[in-house]
C-alpha cells in the first residue's frame, strides 16, 4: 500500500481538472484495502474509490482519502458449455481488456471497444455502447466491503443493472426499494454506493458468437465494406473508427463523454413533446416506453459551441461537455464551470420540453 500527500488530480481525471488529493492511496490487491482500513488514520476517514477518472467532475481539492484502484491481471479462469468466463483486475485499462479478449478469441465485448476507463468502474454505471451493455456480459464481481474489510462476491442480480445504473450508484434504502428483500453478503440491504471496491470483474463471453448489429454507424460500415456478416474483428475495427470520428479524443480536449443519460418518457409523454417539436430523436423501447435523444434536447436548446468560462458544449456533439482550457497552466475549466454549464443546459431543457436531464458523471 502507497499513501501520496497532496497529489495533483489532472492527469487522474478525463476532464483535466486541476485538483489535488489531499491524500491518495494506491489499492494493488485485496490487502492493500485491508491494510489500509486497519490503519488508525485512514481507516476511519472518508474515501473516494477512483478508476480512471473518465466519468467524473471533480469540484475542489478532494478532501475523502482517494483511493486509486490499480489491481491488475486478466485470465481465462473456467470454460461452461456455453461460455467462456474470463476475469480481470479492476485497475485493467477497459479498452486494452477488450482487445485482449478478442486477440484471445473470446469475442463478445467489441461493441464495447474504445470506452475509456477501468474494467472495475465498468459495473458501476452498466457501461454499454452500440447495443450491447455490461450486464449483457457480464458474469460475477468481486469487491471489499470498505467498512469491514470483507470481500464478498456479487451476480448481476445482485448487481441490479439498469441504463447507466447499478447497485454501486444508490445508497442503502433506494436499493433496498428497487431489490426488496434481497441481502448481499450479509449486507441487510443491496445500496453499495460507497461502501464497496470492486476488485475483480468475470465476464461471460458466449462460445456461440452472434454479432449485435441494428445501430445505424455499424449499418453504413457494413454497407461500405459490403459485408453482411461481419466478424468480431471487423465490428471492434468499426466501432473505434465511428469513436474517434465522432467523440474528442480526452488526451486532447479534456471530457467526461456523454454527459447526460438519455431520458425516458412513456409513450403518452412522447406524444406531447413530439407536438412542441415534431423532429424529436426518440427510439421506441421493447416495453412500451421511449427512450429521447438528449443531444438533440440540448442542441434545440442552441447549447452547441457555447461555453461557461473554459467550461463548453462540443461543437460536433451537444451531449459532451469539454474543457476548453489547456490545463496545465491553471487556464482550464473549474468542475465549479462545468456544473454552471449542465445546470443551465437542464433549466433550459426543463423549461422547453418539461424534462429533467440526468447527469452521468459522478460529482467529486
Ligand atoms: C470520451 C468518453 C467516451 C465515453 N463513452 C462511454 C460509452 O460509450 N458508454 C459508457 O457507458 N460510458 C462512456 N464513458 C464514461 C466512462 O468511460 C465510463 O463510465 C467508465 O466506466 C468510467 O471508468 P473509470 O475507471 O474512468 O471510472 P471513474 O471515472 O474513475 O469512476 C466512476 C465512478 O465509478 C466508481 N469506481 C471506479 N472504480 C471503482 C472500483 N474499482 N470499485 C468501485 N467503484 C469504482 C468511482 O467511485 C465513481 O463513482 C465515456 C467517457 C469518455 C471520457
Amino acid at each position: 500500500m502507497l499513501v501520496e500527500k497532496n497529489v495533483p488530480l489532472q492527469p487522474y481525471n478525463t476532464f483535466h481538472i486541476v485538483a489535488k488529493a489531499q491524500t491518495l492511496v494506491r489499492i494493488a490487491s485485496v490487502a492493500d484495502v485491508q491494510t489500509l482500513l486497519a490503519d488508525p488514520d485512514l481507516g476511519p476517514a472518508p474515501k473516494f474509490v477512483l478508476g480512471g477518472g473518465s466519468n467524473i467532475v471533480i469540484t475542489g481539492d478532494v478532501k475523502p482519502v482517494v483511493l486509486k484502484v490499480e489491481v491488475m491481471g486478466r485470465a481465462l479462469v473456467r470454460e461452461t458449455s456455453k461460455a467462456f468466463i474470463v476475469e480481470a483486475g479492476a485497475g485493467e485499462n477497459w479498452h486494452d481488456f477488450v482487445t485482449w479478449t478478442l486477440d484471445q478469441g473470446y469475442p463478445g465485448l467489441e461493441n464495447m471497444a474504445l470506452i475509456p476507463g477501468t474494467v472495475g468502474a465498468s459495473p458501476v454505471q452498466n457501461v454499454g455502447a452500440y447495443g450491447v451493455e455490461l450486464q449483457d456480459r457480464f458474469e460475477s464481481l468481486d469487491a471489499v466491503d470498505l467498512q469491514t474489510g470483507q470481500l464478498f462476491t456479487l451476480n448481476a442480480a445482485q448487481c441490479a443493472f439498469g441504463y447507466r445504473d447499478s447497485v454501486f450508484k444508490h445508497g442503502a434504502s433506494m436499493a433496498a426499494a428497487r431489490v426488496a428483500g434481497a441481502q448481499v453478503a450479509g449486507h441487510q440491504t443491496l445500496g453499495l454506493k460507497d461502501r464497496a471496491l470492486i476488485v475483480r470483474v468475470r465476464f461471460a463471453l458466449p462460445k456461440a458468437w452472434k454479432a449485435v448489429l441494428g445501430y445505424a454507424d455499424i449499418e453504413k460500415k457494413m454497407a461500405e465494406h459490403d459485408c453482411t456478416e461481419p466478424t468480431a474483428r471487423q465490428i471492434y475495427d468499426w466501432v473505434c473508427a465511428v469513436r474517434r470520428a465522432k467523440l474528442p479524443d480526452p488526451a486532447v480536449i479534456g471530457n467526461a463523454g456523454s454527459f447526460f443519460k438519455n431520458p425516458t418518457v412513456t409513450a403518452e409523454q412522447c406524444v406531447d413533446i413530439i407536438a412542441r417539436d415534431p423532429k424529436v430523436v426518440h427510439y421506441k423501447m421493447d416495453d412500451g416506453s421511449v427512450k429521447l435523444a438528449a443531444g438533440w434536447l440540448i442542441d434545440s436548446c442552441g447549447w452547441k459551441g457555447k461555453s461557461v468560462g473554459q467550461a463548453g458544449v462540443y461543437e460536433k456533439q451537444a451531449l459532451v461537455l469539454v474543457n476548453r482550457g489547456a490545463g496545465t497552466d491553471g487556464n482550464g475549466a473549474t468542475g465549479g464551470e462545468v456544473m454552471t454549464l449542465a445546470k443551465a443546459i437542464q433549466t433550459s431543457v426543463y423549461e422547453r420540453f418539461g424534462i429533467l436531464l440526468e447527469p452521468e458523471p459522478v460529482v467529486v
